[in-house]
């Protein structure tokens, strides 16, 4: 029979949305589980092994001493990290409002005090070698899926390296932002999420962090144009990931 592998789930702070969202495979997780022995998770089980892992799945920001601790173990515990949501791998909301958590503490607690040894948020691409990232918030699960199901049969996942755009031109959806005004950052966004905001009608608001290399400038300025001022625009970029200058 063959050995499974061993899998261990680490969430730093986070909303807990993407260590859920896994278990929202539901009948696909035991699936999973055909190739994989979760060895911890504290969402789905109080067992909880030391060891060295194949798959570490890291959710959340490192936002406190104990996140990287955390981060850290997991990396040196495991042959292959990933990064998993936008938390993981761009920081989110919680990087997104970088250096008010600080004031606020102080605010709070005084200058002497920092009761959570809080961090600023940042990536846990920031700290630590990531073997895969898999932005979105919460991911796509049917791609965690593939992805596991990838490594399990000893093929490396293929890394996306397009906009969302694409995936709304395969589905043949129309385009909200040419047909309707509506804001949309999918040119700018990693796709990988099949563009379900669009499918609802709604614009791209970007939740699977910037792609490297897109036209940002160029978009920027297309925004413009549908009337939303500099300030409206950098808080749209800035929800879920920092923009590099
Ligand atoms: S990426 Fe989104 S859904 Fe996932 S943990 Fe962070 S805030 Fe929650
Ligand atoms: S709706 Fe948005 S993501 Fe889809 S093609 Fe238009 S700009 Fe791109
Ligand atoms: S369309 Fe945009 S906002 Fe919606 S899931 Fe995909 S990346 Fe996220």
């Amino acid at each position: 029979m063959m050995e499974k592998l061993r899998l261990g789930v680490f969430e730093l702070t986070d909303c807990g949305g993407c260590a859920l969202n896994l278990l929202f495979l539901y009948e696909k997780f035991f699936d999973v589980l055909e190739f994989y022995e979760i060895t911890e998770f504290h969402m789905a089980t109080s067992i909880k092994e030391k060891g060295p892992l194949d798959i570490a799945l890291v959710t959340g920001t490192v936002s406190t001493q104990r996140d990287l601790d955390l981060l850290r173990e997991a990396r040196n515990r495991a042959k292959y990290l990933i990064a998993l949501g936008t938390c993981a791998t761009h920081g989110s909301l919680q990087a997104s409002v970088e250096g008010r958590i600080r004031d606020r503490l102080e605010r709070v607690y005084g200058t002497r005090a920092n009761p959570m040894k809080a961090l600023e948020s940042k990536p846990v691409t920031d700290y630590v070698p990531v073997d895969y990232a898999l932005p979105g918030c919460p991911y796509d699960k049917e791609e965690l899926f593939q992805v596991l199901m990838e490594i399990a049969k000893g093929v490396e996942p293929v890394r996306k390296d397009y906009p969302v755009c694409l995936e709304c031109k395969l589905n043949e959806y129309e385009c909200v932002f040419l047909k309707r005004n509506i804001p949309c950052l999918g040119p700018v966004t990693y796709g990988g999420c099949n563009a379900p905001c669009v499918r609802s009608g709604l614009g791209c608001i970007g939740c699977r962090g910037p792609l490297p290399g897109a036209n940002l400038p160029g978009h920027v300025e297309v925004l413009r144009s549908l009337g939303l001022d500099d300030e409206e625009i950098a808080r749209k970029l800035r929800t879920f990931a920092r923009w590099e200058p």
